[in-house]
């Protein structure tokens, strides 16, 4: 069902003259990008928002533009440290008044930031939800005027979405205590209840709702079943080779080993999880957003709030949380909209580790029972018989959409066969055996394969004894999970993983239903090959690459002399327009993608210094 989001909105004509212009001057950005006109709209109309936007679609201007253009004091709320420090210093990079108060800052800082804050300099003020609902920062801010509050990753107010966090859930009260300020919630990922449940929480009345656009047409899409993940893993990096990415991992263990893996194949590859020292995370961190080429292997708890646009792949080594987890996870590559590879492994160990952890977990019956709906929709996608885009987005709520062209199901094409047969053996076994048995069990039952268990449960003398043998085991591990995915078959943790006939199971026996399984070749090669079609192109035509690889060189130095991470300098997608375009002035140069007056005046003669150089030695 596609949600009830208010209509779309344009921006009124002098607001848009004084919005671009800021964006021109300030930023060094020509024109607005989908979805953010709608959103600016509605904020310098004076109205409460909750958008949903797409990891990359420019969510923070919708706050950083009006707080700039209009003046006055934005508050914003980030759960990440590391995200408030990297925003404050591409604003402040950009010549606007920005600061953070959180448990990092030191003495010197706080005293610019209470400097500015007193008399009126400070725009935009960066503050940890614990902060801010803590009271120290409210009494800092009491008796002053809260022109907006930004809350930014605003699906941590729902117990319902992916990520709940106990202290959003008093951000509402903290926006009454604020005089029930002008308030904007932003999110990239969250479904129809996780956005209904958010509106609730934070606003008394009911906010505009701006759901926009959630395809990332930049990003490929690739899911495979796990065959030997670790040489997977090592096949896709060896398609990205001095790009940075990220290699999402289901346990700590998984983490460490890959990451030793890959550092012997000469990557700089680097571990992170909750179990290493504060330190050693930080070190990972910062290494991955200050060089190029930096590989982190991380469980979920790294990404959230990275700000790095260049990220050109995230691959996950098993089967993420749900599909909003997912689409969050992948949507940290390609934010600088370029070309950027994503895979997922998955296997039905993996489905069954998720399903325990929803049947085990202390939340009520309710929240279990959406928990198991949304595991399904995310193993029908790693299933799909069609293009991933379309079935993703249509989880989302996009259904008018044509195959994207850009995911492997598209480039390397899907065989679907009338898997009737097939189905009514997988049930046939299951039935005959009591639903008692796991998914090992009942593939030696169907490949005649007399394991001592099959004897001694006699089950050798079934008439399933067999049926299934024309048919390899990696076969019929595909086949039980798209039954799983169809609701066909469904197996119970709590019961060992006993597979049971599922609620379509009994027309499908039989043979009412229309059953189409996508059949694994015989052999594992198309599950371990790296796809048909080569990692996408990085680099546009005309880009002069030795010159680029210069100015990352002047970059990086820059960047190391100003302690911040490079791309606050510029992001890769300028150092891509210098390197084409070859600038001979200051205002030539003034007229690339992310150049605002402040970073041109900083920055300008230092890499048309690199530009000149390169042309006389050409
Ligand atoms: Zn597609």
């Amino acid at each position: 069902m596609t949600p009830p989001a208010t209509p779309e909105t344009p921006l009124d004509p002098d607001d848009r003259a004084r919005l671009l212009a800021c964006l021109s001057e300030v930023f060094g950005y020509e024109g607005l990008r989908p979805g953010q006109e709608d959103v600016l709209s509605h904020v310098m109309g004076g109205d409460d928002v909750l958008a949903v936007m797409p990891t990359g679609a420019g969510k923070s201007m919708c706050y950083q533009l009006p707080a700039v253009a209009r003046g006055g004091l934005t508050l914003v709320v980030s759960p990440l440290i590391a995200l408030m420090r990297d925003q404050v210093s591409a604003l402040r990079a950009a010549g606007v008044e920005a600061g953070s108060l959180n448990s990092a800052t030191d003495p010197d800082e706080r005293r610019r930031v209470l400097d500015a804050l007193e008399d009126g300099r400070l725009r935009l003020l960066y503050l940890s939800p614990e902060r801010l609902a803590g009271g120290d920062a409210l009494r800092l801010l009491e008796g002053r005027r809260v022109d907006l509050l930004a809350i930014d990753e605003a699906h941590c107010v729902s117990q319902w979405g992916h990520d709940f966090r106990p202290e959003y859930t008093r951000l509402g009260e903290v926006r009454r205590r604020l005089g029930s300020c002008q308030t904007i919630a932003l999110t990239a990922t969250a479904d129809r209840a996780t956005r209904d449940d958010v509106a609730r929480q934070l606003f008394d009345a009911r906010p505009a709702i701006l759901v926009h656009g959630f395809d990332r047409p930049n990003l490929r899409l690739a899911m495979r079943p796990k065959a030997g993940p670790r040489r997977q893993i090592r096949d896709f990096l060896a398609l990205h080779r001095g790009e940075s990415g990220i290699v999402y991992c289901n346990s700590r263990r998984q983490t460490e080993e890959l990451a030793t893996d890959l550092l012997a194949d000469g990557v700089d590859a680097h571990a992170y999880h909750a179990g290493m020292e504060k330190a050693d995370r930080e070190r990972a961190q910062d290494l991955f957003l200050a060089r190029d080429g930096v590989v982190i292997f991380a469980t979920v708890a790294f990404g959230m709030g990275i700000d790095k646009p260049d990220v050109r792949f995230v691959a996950h080594a098993g089967l993420p949380k749900s599909i909003e987890a997912y689409y969050q996870e992948i949507g940290r590559a390609g934010r600088d909209g370029l070309p950027a590879d994503t895979l997922t492994l998955y296997g039905l160990d993996d489905i069954r580790l998720r399903r325990a952890q929803i049947d085990e977990s202390e939340a009520p019956e309710e929240r279990k029972r959406v928990d198991r709906q949304r595991l399904n929709a995310l193993v029908a996608l790693c299933e799909a018989p069609r293009c991933r885009r379309q079935t993703l987005l249509a989880y989302f709520g996009e259904t008018d959409t044509e195959p994207c062209g850009n995911c492997d199901l598209c480039l390397d094409g899907v065989e679907t066969v009338d898997g009737k047969i097939e189905a009514q053996k997988a049930l046939s076994a299951i039935l005959r055996t009591g639903e008692r048995f796991g998914v090992e069990h009942l593939v030696a039952l169907l490949r005649g394969e007399a394991t001592e268990k099959i004897r001694r449960f006699g089950h050798d003398k079934l008439p399933t004894f067999g049926v299934g043998a024309d048919r390899t085991k990696i076969q019929w591990r595909g086949i039980f999970r798209q039954l799983y995915a169809l609701g066909i078959a469904s197996f119970e943790p709590a019961d060992q993983g006993a597979w049971k006939v599922g609620p379509q199971g009994r027309a499908a026996l039989k043979g009412e239903a229309s059953v189409r399984l996508r059949l694994e070749p015989e052999r594992s090669a198309r599950a371990s090959r790296p796809s048909r079609t080569r990692a996408p192109a990085a680099l546009p035509d005309g880009v002069d690459e030795a010159l680029l690889q210069r100015l990352k060189a002047r970059r990086l130095e820059l960047a190391r002399a100003e302690g911040v991470p490079a791309y606050v300098v510029f992001p890769d997608r300028t150092l891509i327009e210098i390197a084409a375009a070859r600038p001979d002035s200051l205002a030539a140069f003034g007229r690339l993608h992310g150049v605002g007056a402040a970073k041109l005046e900083r920055y300008g003669e230092a890499f048309l210094a690199v530009v000149r150089t390169a042309s006389d030695s050409a």
